[in-house]
């Protein structure tokens, strides 16, 4: 059984990440994204609520399951039984953090291998941070984030409603 770990903060979960889940859904009997609890990054989700918008994103992919971890990747690769990490780049930005990672990954590691994939051209702008900064400026993100998280996006942006009871 050929397991691959798509590791990633999905703060939230983005149409790119999910295209790169599906390719790797066709190259691997059993995909697991692995939501990573990252509080450095103080995301705007808690990690509840990232892997449960996952979750739901991915129900109707029968090899893809959701789970978390905190910790070092390798570690829970291993325990996962796994040989890959996936990650996405959608440009050589990505690539000198991404290949930096790898490396270091394998040198904690040999066993396991690091696959890039890159997702379809229309969603190579796309990222977490911008798909955020759009939603709190109250543009529309329904072309770029599943339905479950649009919903998500609004509720958690959406500014206080006013206790005005003075007509
Ligand atoms: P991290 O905090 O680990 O970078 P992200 O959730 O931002 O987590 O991304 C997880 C992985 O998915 C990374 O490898 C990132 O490069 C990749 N990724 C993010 N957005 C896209 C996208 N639009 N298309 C393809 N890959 C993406």
């Amino acid at each position: 059984m050929r397991i691959a770990i798509y590791p990633g903060s999905f703060d939230p979960l983005t149409n790119g990440h999910l295209d790169v889940i599906q390719r790797a859904a066709r190259l691997f009997d059993r995909v697991i994204v692995a939501v990573a609890k990252n509080d450095s990054k103080h995301p705007l989700f808690t990690l509840a609520e990232r892997t449960a918008l996952v979750k739901k994103a991915v129900a109707g992919l029968p090899n893809v399951d959701t789970d978390s971890f905190d910790g070092l990747l390798v570690e829970y690769v291993a325990a996962k039984k796994a040989r890959a990490i996936v990650r996405g780049l959608r440009a050589v930005s990505d690539f000198e953090f991404e290949f930096q990672l790898a490396l270091m990954n394998r040198k904690l590691d040999e066993n396991i291998e690091t696959i890039f994939m890159m997702p379809k051209d229309t969603y190579t702008f796309l990222s977490s941070r911008i798909v955020k900064e759009i939603a709190r400026l109250g543009g529309n993100v329904s072309p770029f984030v599943p339905p479950n998280v649009q919903v998500a996006l609004k509720k958690k942006l959406e500014p206080p409603r006013r206790k005005d009871t003075k007509k």
